[in-house]
């Protein structure tokens, strides 16, 4: 069994996990996960949510709660549960022309009950289909109206003959309550970094099966490590989830310095961050210096209000939340539709999605502010043995130039991100020289402030 450090100074620190990251095998595992959970008829309430958030829990410690239907939640209630066993059309011999046991997408997500004969024409208007493209299903919910229907590729429903159908939906649509994931790490300090994933959509392998699923790793790896920081791993329906734990955790939520919407993870588009709506974060001053310069790259583009990020960087809640996403929100017509199969998350995007995360949080971890402890101009650093120091490192001369950059910026009001920042040094490079000088009492890393990395400022809507 693995064990856990809860932050222990005595744990490895996260540089070992990065060093000993295994793409092809981890992309691998992860892919299977996606595979496990894929079938599982996930929805913003019900028990396919909550069993998919349950075997999670296989991963890395995720406790789940359960909200009643009907609480008011800010502007919102959460709806009544919905839970759904069988649902089919069947023409005049009993065969089931549409069949919610092929595929979770064919019911369209909170339809009432139903068990009719009707005709075509009766059912057509309940029917959903994407004519451009002829073999995909799409995925439809109706979540705040009630309503029934299926979803069929065109090509079903142009076999479809006039005729009478039995129509069978056999759900429940009753008081209950929706489920909310959560996974804490604790850190050396009460800072929080919150990752959030939503988790409502049913057989969709991309989005968002691949970030529960990335989420859930980052989650395990860092459970085995140090942290400075407590890590909160949300796992909740869209909207309504974000919104929901936003609401009953005054708490928490106040002392989130970086967060990370995750979603859409595992295809082949480059990986993209989307800054918070602060725009100049912590963490986006670490997805330019960091994400942007990694071997696989990556988009850093403007916040975009389109996944939970709308929640939590609202103008009442104000938290420095980011995206890491690939394709995105609306960028794929394949999202929303069974083209969003197993076949579109590759294991290598999936373990390289991770890697990304891993090394924001590094970054995040490592940084510090920088405060020459020069006696008065530049400290003559040969006389104190830097350079005997550097000389054996392999990235001797890359060091060498980062020193200057150190002493120079080293005003107390500069971070190592804000140093990688100007000088165009790799980050991992300022910091390993910031060590150094640290060694040789030439310069301090102290810790920074939430408030100045950006987080809420503290208050927000109660
Ligand atoms: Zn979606």
């Amino acid at each position: 069994m693995t064990r856990r450090h809860e932050g222990r100074s005595d744990a490895p620190p996260l540089r070992d996990a990065l060093v000993a990251f295994d793409p092809v095998r981890t992309g691998d595992e992860m892919h299977a996960w996606v595979s496990r959970l894929f079938p599982l008829c996930r929805s913003i309430t019900g028990d396919g949510l909550r069993e998919s958030l349950r075997q999670l829990g296989e991963l890395a410690p995720v406790t789940l709660t359960e909200v009643p239907s009907g609480t008011n939640v800010f502007d919102w209630k959460v709806p009544l549960e919905w839970n759904v066993r069988k649902a089919f059309v069947a023409d005049a011999t009993g065969r089931r022309v549409i069949d919610l046991e092929r595929s979770s997408l064919h019911v369209v997500g909170y339809s009432i009950p139903v068990r009719r004969r009707m005709t075509l024409e009766e059912l057509r208007p309940h029917l959903h289909s994407i004519p451009s493209h002829p073999e995909w299903i799409p995925y439809r919910t109706s979540y705040y109206e009630e309503s029934w229907g299926f979803c069929l590729s065109q090509s079903t429903l142009d076999a479809m003959t006039p005729g009478d159908y039995d129509v069978v939906i056999d759900s429940t649509l009753a008081p209950g309550s929706m489920t909310l994931g959560e996974c804490v790490l604790p850190g050396e300090t009460g800072d929080e970094v919150l990752v959030s994933a939503h988790s409502c959509h049913p057989s969709l392998a991309n989005d968002n099966l691949s970030a529960m699923v990335v989420a859930a790793f980052l989650a395990r790896t860092l459970g085995q490590v140090r942290r400075r920081f407590t890590y909160r791993f949300l796992f909740a329906p869209g909207t309504i989830g974000a919104i929901a734990w936003l609401a009953l955790n005054p708490g928490p939520r106040r002392g989130v310095r970086a967060g990370l919407s995750v979603s859409c993870l595992g295809d082949a588009e480059p990986l993209t961050y989307h800054r918070t709506r602060q725009g100049d974060s912590e963490l986006d001053r670490i997805a330019e210096v960091v994400l942007q310069r990694r071997p696989g790259g990556c988009r850093v583009l403007d916040f975009a209000p389109y996944g939970d990020e709308r929640q939590f960087c609202s103008p009442g809640i104000d938290m420095p939340v980011g995206v890491l996403t690939r394709s995105g929100h609306g960028a794929s017509e394949k999202q929303h539709t069974s083209a969003d199969d197993l076949g579109l998350v590759l294991p290598s995007c999936l373990s390289d999605s991770l890697l990304a995360a891993l090394e924001a949080v590094h970054a995040l971890e490592a940084n510090a502010l920088v405060s020459s402890l020069g006696p008065g101009c530049e400290p003559q650093l040969g006389r104190r043995g830097v350079y005997r120091d550097l000389a054996m490192r392999p990235s001797k001369r890359l060091l060498e130039s980062a020193l200057p950059w150190l002493m120079s910026l080293g005003d107390g009001k500069h971070s190592l991100v804000d140093i990688a920042r100007r000088s165009s040094i790799p980050f991992a490079v300022v910091e390993e020289a910031a060590r150094v000088l640290e060694g040789q009492a030439l310069l301090r890393l102290d810790e920074i402030s939430a408030a100045r990395s950006g987080a809420a400022s503290v208050g927000g809507v109660q």
